[in-house]
């Protein structure tokens, strides 16, 4: 019965105190640290496929998928093998490399809407970028966000943001300066009249919209239909330019992203798109997107000045190349199927214990609310969202937790699911799903 607690880890228990002592909060990344459900983080040692594996030996079926990128599963034979060879060639050159242009090529294959790609390390320096690159463009200096979107730890785009700063409920971030957030104007998701307004006031000021394609850093939470049109609409109608951050649904939630189900369908694309996760392959790269006009503002042909050392690195890119060209038809078939049966066998538990709950989707991801408002009228936006029954969380998880399935430990975050999770590890979770329904009710 112990060994179910959750604080039953002393290898993860002894780690984090460790840890502690030598990182601010034990971790690099602040959801990591268990803050919002309490308990021992896992300190995870390895992984293979839908699983992974703790400093205790203990087997989890993993829904967090390092909170996107692992597609294909975790260590997939064919990405670890074109790293290793990479790796063998060498680690870093600063030079350009032919692996750098087959990942553009592949990103551009995918999305025909752009035709320059700039690599670089992490999503937020994409997101950062194509801010910088959308007010060089335009000579403006507004950037119009939405409450509850997350698009890394850039400045201007901390307010009110999702993921971690949800998470620990802060409303933005000190440190960020009163002049950087004056440039920010946050609005609420899906309320197409509100950027209508904003932009009627103050349009010749407004450089960009950043919106996440489709937000799953509040849970997820997907654009009422037109809204993201709407957007790329009244922004054009203003000069101003659109930044789809696909960092977390790119090639994710299909081949070409968010975009391949949305925009490419309804034939509109936003001016610039960020792309991360998927696009490394578990190691680090992101990706800014867009028009050659505006891509080569970019030094060095532009004035819009962007660099890095690590930048299209060869064993990250060889990792990223390898997952996306593994990628194929089957892999999108299955993370769909898998996603469909894990929120339906989630909601039928919930149910069957009388947790009034809603399963939220956007393609392949999808998300628990808790809760009867919910549940009755669906959550649209971030206050919606910050409204449900979070307390219903912090049990769920961990009875999961004792039930060996890794969720996001965080109740706005999305539940990420690879190709490589099976029957056998469907089933685990599956076998889960009644303890911790009933942890949720008694909550
Ligand atoms: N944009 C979105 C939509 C994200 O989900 C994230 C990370 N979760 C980022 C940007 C930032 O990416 P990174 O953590 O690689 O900086």
């Amino acid at each position: 019965k112990t060994a179910t607690l959750p604080d039953a880890a002393p290898r993860s228990a002894e780690l984090f105190t460790r840890a502690r002592a030598a990182l601010p909060g034990g971790v690099n990344s602040p959801v990591r640290g268990y803050g919002s459900v309490g308990g021992t983080p896992r300190f995870l040692v390895s992984a293979r496929g839908p699983y992974v594996t703790d400093a205790d030996g203990r087997e989890y079926v993993d829904l967090v998928c390092s909170w996107g990128p692992m597609i294909l599963g975790h260590a997939h034979p064919a990405v670890v093998e074109a790293v290793q060879q990479a790796a063998a060639r060498g680690l870093s050159f600063g030079a350009p490399t032919p692996g750098e242009t087959d990942l553009a090529e592949e990103i551009l294959r995918r999305v025909p809407a752009a035709d320059r790609v700039r690599l670089v390390s992490t999503g937020t320096e994409a997101t950062m970028t194509a801010v910088r690159l959308a007010r060089g463009a335009t000579g403006r200096d507004l950037i119009v966000k939405f409450a509850g979107c997350y698009h890394g730890h850039v400045d201007s785009l901390l307010a009110q943001a999702g993921s971690g700063v949800a998470t620990l409920a802060l409303p933005g971030s000190a440190g960020v300066t009163a002049a950087t957030a004056a440039e920010t104007i946050v609005l609420p998701y899906n309320d197409l009249a509100a950027v209508e307004a904003v932009f009627a006031e103050r349009g010749d000021q407004i450089a960009a919209v950043i919106i996440e394609a489709s937000p799953a850093n509040m849970g997820v939470v997907p654009p009422l239909p037109g809204f993201n049109a709407g957007l790329s609409r009244i922004a054009r109608a203003h000069g101003a330019l659109l930044i789809q951050d696909e960092v977390l649904t790119g090639f994710r939630v299909g081949p070409s992203g968010w975009w391949g189900l949305e925009g490419s369908v309804e034939g509109w694309a936003p001016d610039l798109f960020t792309f991360g996760k998927v696009v490394g392959g578990g190691l680090p790269v992101a990706a800014i997107a867009g028009p050659a006009a505006l891509m080569e503002r970019l030094a060095p042909l532009g004035p819009v000045y962007q660099a890095g050392t690590l930048s299209g690195n060869p064993v990250a890119t060889a990792a990223g190349l390898a997952t996306l060209r593994a990628a194929d038809a089957g892999v999108y078939a299955r993370m769909d199927d898998v996603a469909l049966q894990l929120g339906e066998a989630v909601s039928a538990a919930l149910a069957a214990e009388g947790v009034a709950h809603r399963i939220q989707r956007a393609g392949n991801l999808f998300s628990v609310f808790f809760g009867d408002d919910a549940a009755r009228v669906g959550v649209p936006d971030f206050a919606a969202a910050q409204a449900q029954d979070v307390f219903r969380h912090a049990p769920f998880f961990h009875a999961m937790l004792a039930g060996g399935v890794n969720l996001p430990p965080s109740v706005f975050e999305a539940w990420f699911v690879s190709a490589a999770h099976d029957d056998a590890a469907l089933d685990r979770v599956l076998s889960a799903l009644p303890a911790a329904a009933r942890a949720a009710a008694a909550a």
